[in-house]
């Protein structure tokens, strides 16, 4: 008797190229008051930092850079300090 011979051929998947899963990033990390946060972390105003303040907020990715409140002026520069933690959703 001829018993079954199981040719155990696992396809091999070559590193599949995704460029969009890479994101680029802002190579000073800074983005202005409207534009759209992609990275949710701890942001400070450069305009407060300048001025000698420190004044950091949390933003989540997808939230458009407001103004900050304690700069008189309506656009300000937001410097990425710490990206947040990947959170579980619970
Ligand atoms: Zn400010």
């Amino acid at each position: 008797m001829c018993g079954p011979a199981f040719l155990t051929r696992a396809p091999l998947f070559v590193t599949i190229h995704s460029l969009e899963s890479e994101v680029p990033l802002n190579s000073s990390r800074t983005w202005k008051s409207g534009e759209i946060c992609r990275i949710p972390g701890l942001y400070r105003c450069q305009n407060c930092h300048l001025a000698g303040r420190e004044f950091t907020r949390e933003f989540e990715a997808g939230k458009v850079f407001p103004m900050c409140d304690s700069c008189p002026e309506k656009d300000v520069t937001w410097r990425l300090l710490k990206p947040a933690a990947v959170r579980a959703t619970a």
